[in-house]
């Protein structure tokens, strides 16, 4: 009797709740998992996907209901984290974001503040689905959930917002995927648990990288899109080539974003071997507090930092100052950090700190860093126009005079608001990134690029810019 009683019991308990089959990150490493099906619905931070919901089960890789599910998964399980984190109640463009998984055929990806747009496109090993790899999937969630987090970032005309805006959602990808428990487990046992260092966690859409390799092999790294492990230091974006190939910095926003990724990533490193009771083999519950610390450093420095033209500096010495809330060794580490990088200067990563250390408490902001930015109209002539155009630039009050550094130490003066707004403009003129509308017909600047980051808009006799998406930047058609 009892024996039957405990089998039965046994059975109801082990009845299995219905599940998914998911990539647990990019498709190229090939690593799959069945997870609890997820609500897209759910509140805050609901989705809605176009078209049919497939009944929940493990498909197979290569179907369109298995991309369902595994963009679904992602999603969901990333989205959930930023929420509860900063806590966000909604969209920047409302409680529900659209996702469009399959809009055609491009190697690309993009967040309009209407959707997630996801495309197709050829590689050598076949077809690949930009809406199939949670990397690329929780990267263009990361922008809605900066753009619901810091709505002034979406028109400041700044290099260092726009290239901050990818590197954000590379840091959604990374932080995303550290949610899952196989793989911060996995990824300790590759990397010898010393986490700075290439891994399948570092390396973001290797499938996607890999096809635009073959069709532009510059364009990209030799092992991913692009790779959180690099070397890449802090220089002025004004001062650099606005493209250039994918193995130097230009000021090109997903170039550029990788000075940013980089130190996040290597303070990530040097966090977990602080921290960890055993530094050289970190468990997998350290890792994965140490990454939600550094993610809730990273929201938190992000809602008070002004948007300033080196906006990186003020994100960095904002992040210095709430780290030592979390943990007292955290303010030295990710001051080493980011003076290696330049990010910050030797003089202001020191006296952020000891700001800090003379406040009792973060002093309450101004509230300064929630207001609109202005706007100043700057001459159109030389982009075809007969008219000034009206840009946003990056003008709030610098909260901290710090600065980042030159390659010999010495601080870099920051560009005023109208300058970075200026040498943004010509950049983006220069890559044909500006949909001209109706406006210079007969003068415009034409490159015969089909998704543009960018428009004119007519506004009160004027001419306005207004930024349309964020894109992978990668459209090879
Ligand atoms: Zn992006």
């Amino acid at each position: 009797m009892v024996k039957r009683r405990q089998k039965s019991t046994r059975r109801r308990a082990a009845e299995p709740e219905p599940t998914i089959r998911a990539w647990q990150d990019d498709p190229a490493t090939g690593f799959l998992m069945d997870r609890p099906v997820p609500n897209l619905a759910q509140r805050p931070l609901a989705f809605s996907f176009a078209g049919p919901t497939p009944k929940p089960a493990s498909y197979q890789p290569g179907t369109p209901e298995f991309r369902y599910w595994t963009a679904a998964e992602a999603l969901r399980r990333g989205a959930n984290f930023w929420a509860q984190l900063i806590p966000l109640a909604r969209w920047q463009p409302g409680p529900v974001l659209k996702v469009l998984l399959d809009e055609g055929l491009d190697l690309n990806a993009f967040y309009d503040r209407e959707a997630l747009n996801f495309f197709h496109g050829p590689s050598p090993t076949g077809t690949v689905f930009s809406g199939e790899s949670p990397d690329i999937v929780c990267h263009e969630m990361g922008h809605a959930i900066l753009d619901s987090l810091k709505p002034q970032l979406w028109g400041a005309g700044s290099h260092e917002a726009a290239a901050f805006h990818e590197s954000f959602g590379d840091i959604s990808s990374i932080i995303s995927a550290l949610q899952l428990q196989e793989l911060r487990t996995a990824i300790l046992s590759d990397t010898g648990g010393h986490l700075y260092q290439s891994s399948r966690l570092s390396r973001l859409a290797e499938q996607l990288g890999a096809a635009i390799r073959a069709q532009q092999p510059d364009a990209v790294e030799p092992d991913s899109l692009r790779n959180a492990v690099n070397r890449f230091s802090y220089e002025d974006p004004i001062n650099l080539p606005p493209m250039g190939p994918a193995s130097q910095l230009s000021s090109e926003p997903h170039s550029f974003s990788r000075v940013f990724t980089g130190a996040f990533y290597e303070a990530l490193g040097s966090m977990l071997a602080a921290v960890a009771s055993n530094p050289s083999a970190p468990s997998q519950e350290e890792l994965h507090s140490v990454a939600n610390d550094l993610a809730s450093i990273l929201v938190n420095a992000i809602k008070r930092a002004p948007v300033v033209s080196n906006l990186y500096a003020q994100v960095a010495a904002t992040m210095v100052q709430i780290a030592g809330t979390v943990n007292s060794d955290y303010p030295a580490i990710l001051k080493g950090v980011f003076v290696k990088r330049s990010i910050l200067s030797l003089q202001s990563a020191t006296a952020v700190e000891l700001v800090r250390k003379s406040m009792a408490a973060l002093g309450p902001s101004s509230g300064e860093e929630r207001e609109p930015l202005a706007r100043a109209a700057l001459s159109g002539t030389q982009y075809g126009l007969d008219r000034p155009v009206l840009i946003e630039t990056p003008s709030h009050a610098r909260r901290f005079a710090v600065t980042a550094a030159a390659g010999n130490a010495d601080p870099i003066e920051p560009a005023s608001a109208i300058t970075a707004a200026k040498a943004f403009l010509d950049d983006l003129f220069r890559g044909g990134h500006v949909d001209y509308g109706n406006f210079g017909r007969d003068t415009r600047i034409e490159h015969g690029r089909r998704l543009r980051s960018h428009r004119l808009v007519a506004e009160d006799g004027s001419i306005r810019l207004e930024r349309v998406l964020f894109d992978c930047g990668l459209c090879c058609r």
